[in-house]
């Protein structure tokens, strides 16, 4: 039996095939009548006029292996059309009559009927307080009853909706304490075993007798009986009785579904006197709904095809907007902040780049190039520097701030660490010497005499460079004319402390580097407000770390490894996830390990100890005496995740990997091999679940941090890749940005076409009017910069 639906799936897809058959079926008519005979003429009864149409469609047919070659390509070219027509009567609402009604959308839930203001308040706590809010609170899925299957046909490991009286309850607990309850539910044909586990609260909410609706998956417990592990229910009564589909609402806040629903039925026709923002050209040309069909679809749906297409034009709004606000104010901003253009020399970073003792790479060279037409733009540079461990970001940074120097400016370099910020330092020095120029070296440790000299250095200009940490963004810090601000491991640094920086100069650009790439998706469109170069290629020679993965019981055999490294002159991070024990996490920690090896495994040997919650002085004298070999093995947390350099150290173990992401794993990694020896890295796991065993397997095969971040991306979401959150992504209801990535390349590129033509949206007032509201602090926070 199949439903009205289904048979317009079915029949458009024969004619699909029939187009790539040969040879050619002997009768198109006896086959797509054979697909038509198995419709439930239940359900159909409720179309009036549809068996007739079904019908002549069908004797469009009839003869057609007779005709002639023109007549039946032009009978095939008709199907789909007439398919479409079918599906549009039939699997679609008629449309709504529009007229907008501010009055009516602002009209306060508790002053519909149904809603006093107990329930008000129960909806108020769901964020929703106005009929507008209603229409755009969205169901979480669907229940198709459309489809409701007699007992006695179900086939186990289908899904399907059964309707029936219950029979009897019972509520049990198994000995691991789960709650189940069990329904035996009984129609005309047959009895049904309902299940549902761990929710005793249902159990107040069956009585025998009553006339129940379950969908879920059911499968054979034994050669008669069946069981049915419930997704959704409810309980039948004159108001949804009917064979459709019954949106699902999240059951929230003391709300049932049902109390959702019948409130929603009573408005969702509102949604004829929504505004439309969206240009009307915008949406013929892209065959989308119109907002007011699709909003009042989403919770009366006729069919799955409906269902997709309102959301789709719902998820196209969400994304269409936040890419126009996301562009609308980058080009606001570039806008404001005009500077005076830098000319570019070369000079100096010519001379740079001769001492050089190895060639610059491609990537590092475009790059390059991009900093320069960066300077001499007459707006300020705000770009992103992103490349994986090692690919050489600092030496880029530091030809940038030698241009800036030829144009009579100062730069500077932030760094999270003062161990980062002396090795930058010592490595600038090193290169510059005998170039006239003046580093300085500002850190919150830097004794106070010498502190003052630097700062008076920095103020009369004397300086030409300046390296610190967040002691060169304090009030009393200030430069004669900054002209380059560099932040490294960007991530370690707050929005605020950028702004401070900036403000340091009148025209001062800013570069901020990351070893943690932004996948491709997300740096075209969240973050499309920003300037991304990217250093995608590694300097030649640089072999990848070897990756393992070590199940727990064969540490051993690990450990013999590491003594064998340490005797071969290498140095080994061992890193866990904790600072302390801790009583919930079931987790081994740095300070009770760090005991352990010092004091059995690895007694002959020096262990040092460093985690995040050690003063900063602590943890640079440790690491410095790491960098001086005065330890073999450095226990620690994730704090050495940032690119310090200690060329001796070979080995990197991670305890329980699972609890890091990859961008974390990755950077850890990059703190081997980043001499000539080869590095390996260990991660150690216990956890043997199969998703775990495939993200971490992906790791070790793979060394590019930009890959790992698309995968990331996949498996975990959005939410979960750095800097996304901070950048201000909203939630979107319906859209995804990973899923839906075309919807929003598509929305992405219809909205910088509109800026195009109409930079200031005049044309467009609706749209600017609309975003201005909707992405109010997005277009603020940009008005800050
Ligand atoms: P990161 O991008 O992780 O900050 P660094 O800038 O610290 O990387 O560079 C890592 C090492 O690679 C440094 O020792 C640097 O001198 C070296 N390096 C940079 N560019 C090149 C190149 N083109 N060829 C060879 N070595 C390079
Ligand atoms: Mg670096």
């Amino acid at each position: 039996m199949i439903i009205l639906e289904e048979w317009t799936d079915y029949t458009k897809q024969y004619f699909e095939d029939y187009a790539a058959k040969t040879p050619k079926p002997s009768s198109i008519f006896n086959d797509i009548r054979k697909i038509a005979n198995e419709l439930d003429l239940r359900e159909l009864d409720e179309y009036p006029g549809a068996r007739k149409k079904i019908s002549l469609f069908l004797n469009h047919y009839r003869d057609f292996e007779k005709l002639s070659s023109d007549s039946r390509k032009k009978r095939l070219s008709n199907a789909s059309l007439m398919l479409k027509k079918l599906e549009e009567e039939y699997l679609f609402p008629t449309p709504l009559q529009k007229k907008s009604d501010d009055q009516i959308l602002n009209k306060p839930l508790k002053n519909i009927k149904g809603v006093g203001p107990k329930r008000a308040d129960k909806f108020k706590a769901l964020g929703l307080e106005t009929v507008k809010d209603l229409l755009f609170y969205f169901p979480r899925g669907y229940d198709d009853r459309r489809r409701v299957l007699p007992i006695s046909k179900i086939i186990p490991a289908d899904r399907v909706t059964v309707i029936g009286k219950i029979h009897s309850i019972s509520a049990t607990k198994t000995r691991s304490r789960m709650n189940i309850l069990t329904i035996q539910l009984v129609d005309d044909t047959g009895v049904l075993t309902l299940k549902w586990f761990n929710q005793p609260y249902l159990n107040r909410l069956f009585k025998e007798g009553q006339t129940l609706s379950a969908t879920g998956k059911v499968k054979s417990t034994g050669l008669v009986t069946r069981e049915m592990m419930v997704n959704e229910f409810e309980l039948i009564n004159a108001d949804n009785s009917s064979r459709k589909i019954y949106p699902v609402y999240p059951l929230t806040a003391g709300l049932y579904n049902g109390q959702i629903r019948a409130v929603i039925d009573r408005c969702s026709a509102y949604a004829a006197s929504l505004r439309d923002a969206l240009p009307q050209n915008l949406i013929e040309k892209k065959d989308l709904l119109g907002l007011q069909d699709a909003v009042y679809g989403l919770h009366n749906p006729k069919s799955n095809l409906h269902i997709e297409r309102c959301g789709e034009r719902i998820k196209f709004d969400e994304l269409f907007y936040f890419e126009l606000a996301t562009y609308f104010a980058k080009m606001i901003k570039e806008r404001r902040l005009t500077k005076k253009s830098k000319p570019v020399k070369s000079e100096l970073s010519q001379k740079l780049i001769k001492r050089l003792p190895f060639e610059l790479t491609n990537a590092q060279k475009k790059v390059f190039e991009r900093i320069k037409a960066g300077l001499k733009k007459e707006t300020l540079m705000n770009l992103l520097i992103q490349g994986d461990v090692g690919s050489g970001k600092t030496i880029v940074a530091l030809l940038g701030i030698l241009e800036t120097i030829d144009a009579g400016y100062q730069g500077c370099i932030m760094a999270p660490t003062s161990i980062l910020a002396t090795q930058h330092y010592q490595g600038m020095v090193r290169l510059l010497g005998g170039m006239g120029l003046t580093v300085d070296l500002l850190l919150s440790k830097t004794p106070a005499k010498e502190k003052r000299e630097i700062k008076e250095r920095i103020a009369s200009g004397e300086s030409d460079i300046i390296i610190g940490t967040h002691a060169i963004i304090q009030k009393d810090i200030a430069f004669k004319k900054l002209g380059l601000a560099i932040i490294d491991e960007q991530h370690r640094f707050g929005v605020r402390q950028r702004e401070t920086l900036i403000k340091k100069g009148e025209e001062v650009d800013t570069i901020v580097m990351t070893a943690t790439p932004i996948p491709r998706t997300l740096s075209l469109s969240v973050f499309g407000d920003l300037d991304i170069a990217s250093i995608d290629e590694m300097p030649p020679g640089r072999k990848p770390v070897r990756t393992m993965l070590i199940p727990e019981n064969r540490k051993g055999e690990l450990y013999d490894f590491l003594e064998k490294e340490i005797t071969n002159d290498g140095q080994i991070y061992i890193v866990y996830p904790l600072v302390e024990e801790s009583e919930a996490l079931d987790l081994k920690d740095a300070t009770s390990m760090y005991e352990v090896l010092q004091e059995t495994r690895f007694r002959d040997f020096n262990v040092g100890l460093l985690h995040g919650k050690m003063k900063a002085e602590e943890k640079d004298d440790i690491m410095q005496d790491f960098i001086d070999k005065k330890y073999d093995i450095l226990v620690s947390t994730t704090v050495i995740e940032v690119g310090i350099d200690v060329p001796s150290a070979t080995v990197m173990v991670i305890e329980h990997p699972e609890r890091f992401g990859l961008a974390q794993l990755h950077q850890l990694r990059g703190r081997v091999g980043r001499n000539k020896k080869k590095g390996y890295c260990f991660l150690v796991t216990a956890d043997k679940s199969k998703s775990n065993y495939e993200r971490l397997d992906y790791f070790a095969s793979h060394n590019s941090g930009f890959d790992l971040s698309e995968y990331d991306l996949e498996k975990r979401g959005p939410g979960e890749v750095m800097g996304v959150r901070q950048h201000g992504m909203p939630s979107f209801k319906l859209a995804n940005i990973v899923q839906d990535r075309e919807i929003l390349f598509d929305a992405r590129k219809e909205a910088v076409k509109i800026l195009k033509e109409s930079p200031d949206l005049e044309d467009y007032k609706e749209l600017k009017a609309y975003i201005e509201v909707a992405y109010k602090d997005r277009m603020n926070l940009i008005d800050i910069g």
